[in-house]
């Protein structure tokens, strides 16, 4: 069955570089290399799909397997919540080996209960792990008796680790929506204005950051998905008038197979960077239009984007000057190894380097798209590699997750947080502005100089060689 989901996501007719593929390559997927046992850590594909699910905020998320699955991505994504907080509760049934032994069905029914009775939430979903994937135990039987004792949907989301990549656990989480969520319920009301966001996942309040500017036009999200969403609106998704894919080919096949399906038509755009923003707007006007939506709304919004590229350039201008030509060193992976690079070039940073490691072929074409066939790409970099480039000064700043930052730190270089851990949001124009003011607070922050500068006991001396003589002295 998951063989025949798989062959069925790497088949996306919705995705124009796949197509491309020869038969052969189709099947190998997008991932950038195959997984090595051992590799998949932090990045394998119950992680990717528990990264798209968790942030519907009042659903429960249930990890069926050992107990290290669970603590693997628990609150890995620093997405915001407006209300509910049970998504940031980590259940898990943590097998031990007697349940391997014995199958842990009864376990995870029993669990699914305690949940239920204790919590109530409106929906639990359950992840399978490799361990239970690979013991055998029927997590799809077992949700379906649950949902049917308890009248609560409980979703099986089958994308055990070692499937492939985390950017595959994000597909077969969208498949998990589409096959038991999407479509279950109705929307009070609708409006010509009513769209869906998907791939969203509100990382640092992200979201709220474009919904004002929807608001001002009288859009509605009827749907995240998922960043900051409820069950009842991802249920009942299949109402809006148009998708809007932010920045990333992850849930693609939902998008296409949602206009299959609910002839709702989508487009991928991206809210990092003024132009993307704007672009992705004017779009989202045009389809909207299409369907029904009166035909002022595409002047209201060209007035909007007027405004707002007038206030948001009006704030980079005093960066420009300081930030034009500075060189960075993209190191993050997948989308936003090449949503971020628009962006910086839009205040004239030079990218010296963006990694490509956790990338899919198609974010490498975009990348090709924006930066030419001599885009620098990178792959997995070294510490004592990056350490070198570093201290060469190669880089004016690095811009990469957490695991990275001591690299920087020890070479005295400059160090920004792009990853999901973040808790400063970058989208819209408000973040473009964002983004900006944190990258020349940390280029020009007069910390720099202070460490850069001999230590005093090296100056006094002229060299940390030259301090021999007094350590001679000493032991005299
Ligand atoms: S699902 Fe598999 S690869 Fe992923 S964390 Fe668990 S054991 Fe590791």
């Amino acid at each position: 069955m998951l063989k025949d989901k798989l062959a069925k996501v790497f088949n996306e007719p919705g995705c124009s570089h796949n197509q491309e593929k020869s038969e052969k390559e189709r099947k190998r997927g997008c991932s950038a290399k195959s997984l090595t046992p051992g590799a998949a850590a932090g990045g394998c594909a119950f992680d990717g799909a528990k990264i798209a699910l968790q942030p519907i905020t009042d659903a429960a998320h249930l990890v069926h397997g050992p107990i290290a699955c669970e603590g693997n991505s628990w609150d890995s994504r620093n997405s915001a919540s407006s209300g509910p907080t049970l998504y940031r509760t980590g259940f898990t049934t943590d097998l031990g080996e007697l349940d391997i032994i014995h199958g842990g069905e009864k376990k995870l029914y029993r669990a699914i209960k305690e949940i239920v009775h204790e919590r109530h939430p409106p929906a639990v979903f359950v992840y399978v792990t490799c361990v239970t994937a690979l013991i055998g135990d029927d997590v799809e039987a077992v949700c379906r008796a649950a949902s049917e004792r308890l009248g609560t949907p409980v979703i099986p989301v089958n994308a055990p680790g070692f499937a492939g990549s985390k950017n595959l656990g994000n597909k077969l989480a969208g498949e998990a929506l589409l096959d038991h969520v999407i479509g279950t319920l109705e929307p009070e009301t609708t409006t010509p204005f009513d769209i869906n966001v998907l791939g969203e996942y509100n990382v640092a309040g992200e979201l709220w950051q474009v919904q004002p500017l929807f608001a001002r036009l009288g859009i509605r999200i009827l749907a995240p998905i998922t960043g900051d969403a409820r069950y009842h609106q991802v249920a009942a998704a299949h109402r809006a008038r148009v998708n809007m894919v932010v920045c990333s080919q992850a849930l693609v096949s939902l998008a296409r197979q949602m206009q299959e399906r609910w002839e709702i038509p989508y487009f991928e755009g991206s809210f990092y960077g003024i132009a993307d923003t704007s672009m992705s707007l004017r779009t989202l006007a045009r389809l909207l239009i299409s369907r029904g939506a009166p035909a002022d709304l595409l002047e209201r919004t060209e007035a909007l984007i007027a405004e707002e590229e007038a206030r948001a350039f009006a704030a980079l201008a005093p960066y420009r000057e300081r930030l034009a030509g500075k060189r960075v060193l993209l190191y993050t992976g997948g989308v936003k190894s090449w949503s971020v690079v628009s962006a910086l070039h839009e205040i004239g940073m030079v990218i010296v380097g963006t990694s490509v490691r956790k990338s899919t072929d198609e974010d490498k074409e975009r990348i090709r798209e924006l930066m030419g066939e001599d885009a620098p790409m990178v792959d997995q970099i070294p510490a004592k590699q990056m350490y070198k480039m570093l201290s060469d000064g190669e880089a004016d700043i690095l811009m990469s997750g957490g695991r990275t930052q001591f690299v920087a730190l020890k070479t005295k270089t400059p160090w920004l947080d792009i990853n999901q851990e973040r808790h400063h949001a970058y989208a819209g124009y408000d973040g473009m502005i964002e983004l900006v003011r944190r990258i020349d607070g940390e280029l020009n922050n007069p910390v720099w100089p202070e460490i850069r500068r001999p230590a005093p006991w090296d100056a006094a001396f002229g060299s940390a060689g030259e301090a021999e003589p007094v350590a001679a002295e000493m032991h005299a």
